[in-house]
């Protein structure tokens, strides 16, 4: 008999009841060290007491008017985030998904506005994940996502990351912008060279095409700059953000060029909840945290020891693990042996983690996970790997 929640996920055997920084506890009070941060949501970790302070103040004024109206928290925070960004305005969403929705409609309008409609056509790197809408599986193509609901939403090329020749010859006169993670996550946590970010920046620029950055999972301080394609210096013209910009209250936005957002006229696109007064005043908290340079400074402090920490842990158990990839706090330990074998031992030990595409583990910590914190991951994923490398001798 089908579960009364749609069997959509195939979920571990745990439910938690309650968090508290880096540590959520489950029904029965075990505490686990949660080193996926809810994938990369958890910026700040579990009940902050700055964003239930916002939170809470916030639900006992006004939680929601629509955007028939001005929303004055959504005015702050667009401003805090076009002040910290290359962009100059903000539409506000509710998950990445639809920030990435947002950016592929901006695009095409900003074509249509020059008269230019034929340029539709967007071009995304293959392996790369936008989230689970008609038209963001349609983006990536992968067969994992999109098996069994065509017919899909035409418009949609894809190229190997990477491959900036392929890029070159995808950017035709058909092409209006091109759409990229900096770090592939979902995909296994692949940064792309800066070089190649670079790359994709100029042959942007001498086609014309846009430059849309997907930073729902690898933006706001997650690998120690507020976005990471400032580590490349570059500038797109579009990005999205999502995850840990709320924090765990449900918030996304989509920023762009004044250039690119002029074309967004009144009735052209909305959201009932999109920049609700709650997401962003939680919003506009989790930014004044995570924005300071201090704080990053810390991210990439913190990190640089975290790594070495797990490089150890790769040397010491070869037979479990291949090497460690990634930027700051967004990590894979690529494995040896089935991810999801070394996530359930973990789960004995007490850490969470999460899956990625080419057999990699996540770590996706909270952004303020201690040092201390920082030491107990690596070994409790430590202890987790002897135990699979037990139970696989056995
Ligand atoms: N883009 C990236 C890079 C993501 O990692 C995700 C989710 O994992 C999404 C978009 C989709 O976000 P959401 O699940 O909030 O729709």
């Amino acid at each position: 008999m089908i579960t009364e929640v749609m069997p959509t996920y195939a979920r571990a055997p745990l439910a938690f009841v309650k968090g508290e920084g880096s540590w959520l506890i489950d029904e029965t009070g075990r505490y686990f060290l949660d080193a996926g941060g809810g994938i990369a949501v958890a910026a700040l970790g579990h009940a902050h007491p700055k964003l239930v302070e916002v939170l809470t103040s916030q639900a006992q004024q006004v939680w929601h008017t629509s955007n028939l109206y001005r929303v004055p928290n959504q005015e702050r925070l667009a401003s805090m985030l076009v002040e910290r960004s290359f962009a100059d305005s903000v539409f506000f969403a509710n998950s990445g998904a639809e920030a990435g929705e947002a950016a592929i409609k901006m695009a095409r309008r900003y074509w249509h506005a020059k008269g230019q409609s034929e340029r539709h056509r967007i071009i995304t790197l293959s392996g790369s994940f936008h989230g689970r809408t008609l038209a963001m599986i349609s983006a990536t193509g992968s067969p994992y996502l999109t098996e069994g609901f065509a017919p899909l939403t035409p418009g949609f090329m894809q190229v190997a990351p990477g491959d900036l020749e392929a890029a070159r010859q995808a950017l035709d006169e058909h092409a209006a912008a091109l759409f990229v993670e900096p770090i592939l996550g979902e995909g296994g946590i692949i940064a792309l060279e800066d070089d190649y970010l670079k790359g994709l920046r100029r042959l942007c620029d001498e086609s014309g095409a846009l430059l849309i950055v997907d930073e729902v999972q690898c933006g706001m301080g997650r690998t120690g700059r507020l976005f990471a394609h400032e580590w490349a210096g570059i500038s797109p013209d579009i990005m999205t953000i999502a995850k840990g910009i709320g924090g765990g209250f449900p918030l996304a936005a989509c920023l762009a060029t004044e250039a690119v957002a002029s074309a967004m006229t009144a009735g052209s696109h909305g959201s009932t909840y999109g920049g609700n007064p709650l997401a962003c005043a939680v919003g506009a908290a989790v930014l004044e945290i995570v924005g300071d340079p201090q704080f990053l400074d810390g991210v990439r402090h913190r990190s640089a020891i975290f790594r070495q920490g797990l490089e150890s842990l790769v040397a010491t158990r070869p037979s479990v693990f291949e090497s460690v990839r990634g930027s700051g706090l967004m990590l894979g330990l690529v494995c040896r042996v089935p991810n999801g074998e070394l996530i359930q031992m973990g789960h004995e030990e007490g850490i969470l983690m999460v899956a990625g595409g080419q057999n990699v583990v996540r770590l996706l910590p909270p952004l303020n996970m201690s040092q201390d914190e920082l030491g107990e991951v690596v070994q409790r994923i430590d202890r987790a790997a002897s135990r699979l490398e037990a139970s696989r001798h056995a």
